[in-house]
């Protein structure tokens, strides 16, 4: 076999085989297939893509370019959960402790943040102490203590994708369904869960800004799953304005801790009961959803998730009294407030623009190698609905360099769309996939 021909014959727009696919993985994950000859081939599959046959070839020859985790030992469902990416989106913080306190563990690996989107292995990391990257069987150890735990991937759970995502980054191929698909679902199911829970966003700060294109996306994820053997439900969540009010680490930390306070911004608490009552069906715990969501209502308001969130931390080496004085988490020397010049209601913040912000403040990296300070970000004060008057606070910035200040500053204030018309409150869930089908919402 030659790749030579497998470039052609994608370019000309035939299907790959799986004997051909696999060729492609493992010839290139050992330096066998040169980068230029493996972007085109990415390019040749941007442009005529894959069918859902390629699709799970692919995504299984990325599985098995490295070790798959091995989660047998731990009793139950496991039930693993990933978020297409967002901006503010604390909610694996808030959601892991409570899905646990409700019996199903969860052992989930989580990515730091690239570009406008933050990560949770970042988020984490302000918490002093606290260890991201824990061998195998500590992980594995501490969920079957604590029933949850959330480390960085170990460098070999899925390496090809590893290769092959740095390739795409520099190639303009990220945007491509089957690409993602397999990025993804290769990284979940080599992760060692039973069942899996997507929540795929859309609107200006995701990765499918258009519903349809969300929806597609979701949609070939699912079939994926199932066709691979694993439970998978996808929600597609609204992220055309941040979730929650908070954006940067240290200050979501302090917002999911308000969640597991049974407390918080609406759409947050609302995203995590969705998605965790997705999760705890799937785990078994409850029958059906509407039960998982009053399960983990009542956990919130007992104070259980909270408890749990502590007893995680503290498995992992962190401080639990920062869980219980989020004052003492790191915080920026400065800030300053913006503030609208007219008035009018809010008709929409640029999930993009406000990421973009925060990552001049230093919240974000621009390239993989990129240091973040962890203390800095934005609170907002309005969400898209609210009434806003002339000079009232439309957003916190905490900065600790007023260099960056002016710049993201002005991201900051473009991202406020601002008119003297009545404007709705967002809808946070617009479909939800399942082996059943497609339910839209909207
Ligand atoms: N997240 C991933 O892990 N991979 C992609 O390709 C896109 C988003
Ligand atoms: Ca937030």
């Amino acid at each position: 076999m030659r790749f030579y021909d497998l470039i052609i014959k994608k370019k000309e727009g035939q299907k790959l085989t799986q004997e051909e696919i696999s060729f492609m993985v493992k010839e290139y994950s050992k330096d066998r297939i040169p980068d230029y000859q493996m972007s085109a081939m990415l390019m040749a599959i941007y442009f005529q893509r894959m069918d859902i046959n390629e699709i799970k070839y692919l995504t299984m020859a990325m599985v098995h370019s490295g070790k798959i985790i091995d989660l047998s030992s731990i009793p139950g469902i496991k039930v693993d959960k990933h978020s297409t990416g967002g901006v503010g989106d604390t909610t694996t913080l808030a959601l892991v402790p409570m899905v646990a306190a409700a019996g199903v563990p969860v052992a989930k690996m989580s990515g730091r943040g690239l570009g406008h989107t933050g990560g949770t292995i970042d988020k984490l990391e302000s918490i002093k102490g606290f260890k991201t990257e824990l061998s195998l069987n500590q992980f594995i150890n501490i969920v079957k203590k604590v029933g949850a735990s959330i480390i960085s991937p170990t460098s070999d759970l899925a390496p090809a994708d590893k290769k092959l995502y740095a390739l795409r980054d520099v190639t303009g191929t990220i945007d491509s369904i089957p690409l993602i698909v397999s990025s993804i679902m290769s990284k979940k199911l080599a992760a060692g869960a039973d069942a899996i829970v997507l929540d795929v966003t859309t609107g200006s700060g995701a990765f499918m800004q258009e519903y349809k294109d969300a929806l597609k996306l979701g949609k070939i994820m699912v079939d994926i799953g199932l066709e691979l053997g694993k439970e998978t439900v996808a929600v597609l969540s609204n992220m055309d304005e941040p979730l929650g009010f908070a954006i940067g680490n240290s200050l979501e930390v302090k917002e999911a801790v308000e969640i597991l306070k049974n407390r918080g911004p609406e759409d947050l608490r609302n995203l995590c009961l969705i998605l965790g009552a997705h999760m705890l069906k799937l785990g078994g715990a409850v029958k059906n959803y509407e039960e998982g969501k009053d399960k983990l209502e009542k956990i919130l308001k007992e104070g259980i998730a909270f408890n749990k969130f502590k007893e995680m931390v503290t498995a992992q080496g962190g401080n639990p009294e920062i869980i219980d004085n989020p004052e003492l988490l790191p915080l920026a020397k400065h800030s300053t407030k913006i503030k609208s010049d007219i008035s009018g209601f809010v008709q929409k913040i640029d999930s993009r623009l406000v990421g973009e912000s925060a990552m001049l403040l230093g919240a974000g990296r621009e390239k993989k190698e990129s240091k973040i300070d962890l203390s800095v970000g934005i609170v907002l004060k309005k969400k898209v609905g609210n009434k806003v008057n002339i000079n009232e606070d439309l957003a916190e910035i905490y900065y600790n360099d007023s260099e960056k200040l002016k710049e993201a500053k002005k991201k900051l204030f473009s991202s406020f769309v601002i008119k003297n018309i009545k404007s709705q409150k967002l809808p946070l869930i617009l479909a939800t996939i399942s082996k059943e089908g497609i339910k839209e919402w909207k």
